[in-house]
């Protein structure tokens, strides 16, 4: 596997004198130049060692800013650039790809990020930084002055794809999938596709039945050639990396569920286990302390059975008044609800709970005419398009609006004095459409808009060490740069596994999660960064406390090999499949035998000087 890896054991770098780094500083359209002072930051940098040309540019993510970089390497015979601008997650494959085009080696370039680092965060202070801008193209260029040039790392490719989670996202993932050609394996824990929209009657905000919606959706996997379903089953196990990934499927096969083991080999992950609607606590607003109080999908449920008439029943009683609570389990205020199972609380907002409230708030007022309705909610959050429809819809049918305060919600309290008859529940709350006034409802029924909660994928993010936001939902990379892809490498997002989501949004991101790992699929070999730890081989001692220290299951192992006096010893042996480059070997080793390409000691000592040098130029720039 070592053999794989980037080039180069240790440096093989140009003298001082050979060294030809050329500077790029970007205005960023005054997002930097308003603050720092670039043509100073310019003049500094060409006393820098080994700097022979530094020029500023409008936008050097521009085409001529690119083109300018392209050319001074093959005219000015440039070995090095650096290029200080905006956030390398924006721009540094933009500015790898100039150095390439320009003719060198794409790694033999580094990145000083002076707009977030400088202008954004130190926007009252331009001389300081200006002088912080050129103490991070100091400690660029001196990092430079030790790279090596580095290829990227190229593995076997296996071009199947595994898709967990069987919902809407899961098939629309698979379907994408298979039509681009690649071979899907669906993976679904229940008894059947579809997750919880088979809970759902019709659809906001097309109000298509929900069945016609997944009738379609199944159309398109059940009996694919190029798709195997595997119903009542779960990944027991995964190992491996990005088009590699060992993975192993426990299922249940016919109706006496006899249990049975697959064992695949895929490229590529799509997550799509989706979520579970909140459970509200026993007590909250009363639920299970009266049956009278359902959540949203159970009050779905009750709908989709109730025949039409004057008013709705429920267990055998007329249901004539109806109150919604939204923000169930979502919005939660710190001190105001009690946290959850782990302490934290659900500040996140659910998305999806307001225009379920109007939508069926309308349907009870259109199907059961003699039914009140009332919404108690803290705001209304209907943002999809036609979406607002329901809340004029809902107001026109006679719904009644009040406004509670997050941190003052409502109380519900059953009625244990109620006569016969009378509905047995009355809620309290301040009102903050009339004033904040204290008012107490009594109603036959109480709904809780329950919001979306992160789904039960535990197993798969501690064996892949898949990374979650605050909110216990996968996080993405980046949230619109690489909204799809997770910090694994080969593992794909699709669906309410990331947050809440609609249908609609939900398609869109199981379609762009098919097109990202059909990308990966595309190729007969990955192609990672070099960016992986590298053992010297005579320094190893094979104390395997790196092995120890590594949190990335086979990342690093501990081989025999045989001396050249024919003795036999250990040494530590990089796997750059699961290497992630974290360093943690690095520090551990008392050998100093391990470094990461790209990041050698060498390097981070060099960047320390470039970052503290006392040199009169830097000293003259903060004059
Ligand atoms: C009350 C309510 C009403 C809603 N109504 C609407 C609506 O009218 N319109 C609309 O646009 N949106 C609506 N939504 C949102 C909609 O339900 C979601 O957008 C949609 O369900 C997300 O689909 P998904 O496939 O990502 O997740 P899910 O529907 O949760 O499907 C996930 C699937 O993965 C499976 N799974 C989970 N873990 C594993 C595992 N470890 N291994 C194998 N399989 C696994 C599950 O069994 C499930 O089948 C509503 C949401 C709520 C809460």
């Amino acid at each position: 596997m070592n053999d794989k890896t980037a080039s180069g054991s240790g440096p093989a770098n140009p003298s001082a004198e050979a060294l030809r780094i050329g500077v790029y500083i970007c205005r960023c359209g005054g997002n930097i130049s308003d603050v720092v002072d670039v043509e100073r930051v310019a003049e500094v940098c060409r006393h820098l060692p080994g700097v022979v040309t530094a020029n500023v540019h409008t936008f050097m993510c521009s085409d001529p800013g690119q083109k300018n970089i392209s050319e001074d390497i093959r005219n000015e015979k440039l070995n090095r650039v650096v290029v200080a601008s905006c956030s390398p997650f924006l721009h540094e494959l933009t500015f790898r790809g100039a150095v390439q085009r320009g003719g060198l080696n794409p790694y033999l370039y580094e990145h000083a990020n002076i707009r977030e680092q400088c202008s954004w965060s130190h926007k009252h202070d331009p001389q300081g930084a200006t002088a912080k801008a050129i103490r991070l193209i100091a400690a660029a260029v001196g990092k430079l002055r030790y790279a090596e040039p580095l290829d990227q790392i190229r593995l076997p490719n296996q071009r199947q794809a595994l898709v967990v989670g069987g919902g809407v996202a899961g098939m629309k993932a698979a379907a994408d999938l298979a039509g681009r050609g690649i071979p899907v394996l669906l993976v679904e824990q229940s008894e059947r596709l579809g997750g919880q929209v088979n809970r759902w009657n019709r659809v906001f905000p097309t109000e298509q039945p929900a069945a016609e919606l997944l009738g379609a959706l199944r159309k398109q996997v059940e009996g694919h050639p190029r798709i195997e379903i595997l119903l009542r089953s779960r990944v027991t196990k995964i190992s491996g990396f990005i088009g590699n990934f060992q993975v192993t499927v426990e299922g249940q096969i016919g109706p006496a569920g006899r249990r049975t083991e697959v064992a695949v080999t895929v490229g590529a992950l799509v997550m799509a286990t989706g979520f579970l609607p909140y459970a509200p606590r026993d007590g909250e607003y009363a639920y299970h302390r009266h049956p009278a109080v359902l959540t949203t999908p159970e009050f779905l449920e009750l709908l989709r059975h109730a025949p039409d008439a004057a008013t709705l029943q429920f267990q055998g009683r007329p249901v004539r008044s109806i109150a919604f609570i939204h923000c169930v389990g979502s919005r939660q205020v710190d001190g105001v609800q009690e946290p959850q199972a782990d302490g934290k609380i659900n500040n996140y907002c659910s998305r999806v709970c307001c225009t379920t409230v109007l939508q069926q708030a309308l349907a009870v007022r259109q199907r059961f005419p003699e039914t009140e309705v009332f919404d108690l909610h803290q705001d209304i959050r209907t943002y999809g398009r036609g979406h607002e429809d329901y809340y004029i819809q809902a107001s026109q049918a006679g719904v009644i609006f009040f406004r509670y305060h997050g941190d003052e919600i409502p109380t519900v309290a059953p009625r244990t004095d109620a006569p016969a008859g009378a509905p047995p529940l009355r809620l309290t709350f301040k009102d903050y459409l009339t004033w904040g006034e204290e008012l107490t409802l009594d109603v036959d029924m109480l709904v809780l808009a329950v919001g979306m909660t992160a789904g039960t994928c535990q197993s798969l993010v501690e064996q892949l060490k898949l990374p979650c936001g605050e909110d216990r939902f996968l996080q993405e990379i980046h949230p619109k740069l690489r909204p799809v892809e997770i910090s694994v490498n080969g593992v794909l997002l699709a669906g309410a596994v990331q947050g809440p989501m609609n249908i609609r949004e939900t398609l869109a991101a199981a379609g762009a999660a098919a097109v990202k790992a059909a990308a990966i699929l595309a190729k007969e070999q990955v192609e990672l960064n070099p960016y992986v730890a590298q053992v010297d081989a005579d320094l190893c001692e094979g104390t395997g406390q790196c092995v120890e220290q590594c949190e990335y299951d086979g990342a690093l192992r501990l081989v025999q090999v045989t001396n050249g006096d024919g003795k036999a010893r250990q040494r530590a042996e990089v796997n750059p499949g699961l290497c992630v480059g974290c360093g943690a070997c690095v520090a551990v080793c008392p050998a100093r035998a391990i470094n990461l390409n790209g990041w050698r000691l060498d390097q981070y000592e060099a960047m320390v000087d470039g970052l503290v040098a006392e040199a009169p130029a830097l000293a003259a720039a903060t004059a």
